[in-house]
């Protein structure tokens, strides 16, 4: 084969993953967030393999399309809400839950008058600042959903945080959690209806915010955003394994310069390997030097900077590697969240960022 850089999906980790997080949260309903392409693994088969969830939560209609073309019947929620009257008829045809985040939606769905009531999550503002009603807006907002027939009686709550990966524990001591706890406390307090609060952080770290419905994203798929924390702390696994192959394994002298721009040099005359793999298929160029892959069995760190096709690997302590060695990316033994860090962002970015011309494949 050409190329050989392949993803491959782990159904077994997502099911096991599922459970997990029905362990940390046993008296909540799990809505299994499925955006971006069920985080760049693949909506389709995501969705089979959770099909145990009791709800999916998409970022796009047309992803709620897929699932349900996919077979799949449970209700999925529209986290950002609909933004075109045109989406409510489809969204009604498909049971699909809106989030309502601001007025602009109020309006829209008091001008249409469809049938068959619509079920709306109520999203406030707790103190992260991007979508949802501030709670001066909150009590108006139910009040005018509640009063339209095409709205479904039952009406849901809920908020997102901004830094539920900072526990009690941590330097800031979780306050900002705990301030937007106490404020979806105070400000639903006379409210009915379902609470929805925890993202896969809080499912893990703050069992007060339960409530009905958690919404994971990223524990499903094994990958933890707690700082030094990976999935595998938390019991869980990595639904993703990205791989590739040497095709170039030769000797440099001491002093040569590695890759574009020289940015790494080698100590002594040394063994290095190409691997086939780059930031055109989703690898991050920003990945410094010293970014762990496994070569065989074998972890080493990766030298010079990540090209589009290739990147370089230290084969100084595997002297038995040869062109054809298969190299790990990340998955066991290679958590994603450590590509992440050392490439300034979180394990969810790279798994979002596989290209189309890497191949997929189910295991
Ligand atoms: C993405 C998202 C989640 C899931 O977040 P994770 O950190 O992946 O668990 C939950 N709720 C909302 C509104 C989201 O946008």
């Amino acid at each position: 084969m050409a190329r050989s850089t392949t993803a491959t999906i782990h159904p077994e980790a997502l099911r096991h993953n599922l459970g997990v997080v029905r362990r940390f949260s046993p008296a909540s309903k799990v809505m299994a967030i499925v955006k971006a392409d069920g985080y760049g693994h693949g909506l389709e088969r995501v969705a089979n393999a959770l099909s145990g969830a009791d709800a999916f939560g998409v970022a796009a209609l047309a992803d709620a399309e897929r699932l349900r073309a996919a077979g799949m019947s449970q209700p999925v929620l529209l986290l950002s809400g609909f933004d075109d009257p045109d989406d409510l008829p489809r969204m009604r045809a498909l049971n699909v839950w809106s989030v309502i985040h601001h007025a602009s939606q109020l309006e829209m769905l008091e001008q249409s008058d469809g049938t068959g009531p619509l079920r709306c999550w109520l999203k406030v503002d707790t103190g992260m600042h991007r979508l949802g009603f501030l709670p001066d807006a909150v009590h108006e907002a139910y009040a005018r959903l509640k009063s339209l027939p095409s709205v479904e009686d039952d009406i849901g709550l809920l908020q997102h945080f901004a830094s539920s990966d900072e526990y009690l524990d941590s330097a800031s001591r979780g306050e900002q959690t705990l301030s937007q706890l106490k404020v979806f406390e105070t400000v639903t307090a006379d409210l009915r209806g379902e609470r929805s609060m925890a993202n896969s952080a809080a499912v893990l770290g703050w069992p007060q915010s339960h409530g009905d419905w958690v919404r994971p994203g990223g524990a499903l798929y094994g990958i933890s955003v707690c700082e030094g924390k990976t999935g595998a702390d938390y019991g869980l696994r990595p639904a993703m394994t990205f791989t590739t192959r040497l095709i170039s394994v030769k000797k440099i002298p001491a002093g040569g310069r590695v890759g574009y721009a020289g940015t790494w040099t080698a100590p002594e005359e040394m063994t290095i390997g190409i691997a086939a793999v780059g930031y055109g298929d989703g690898y991050p160029r920003t990945a410094a030097s010293g970014t762990r892959v496994k070569v065989g069995d074998k972890i080493v760190p990766t030298v010079g900077r990540v090209s589009m096709d290739l990147m370089t690997v230290d084969l100084r302590t595997c002297p038995e590697a040869a062109p054809g060695d298969l190299v790990t990316l990340w998955g066991e033994g290679v958590p994603v969240e450590h590509v992440g860090e050392s490439a300034g962002t979180i394990g969810y970015e790279p798994v979002c960022s596989i290209t189309r011309r890497v191949r997929f494949v189910e295991d």
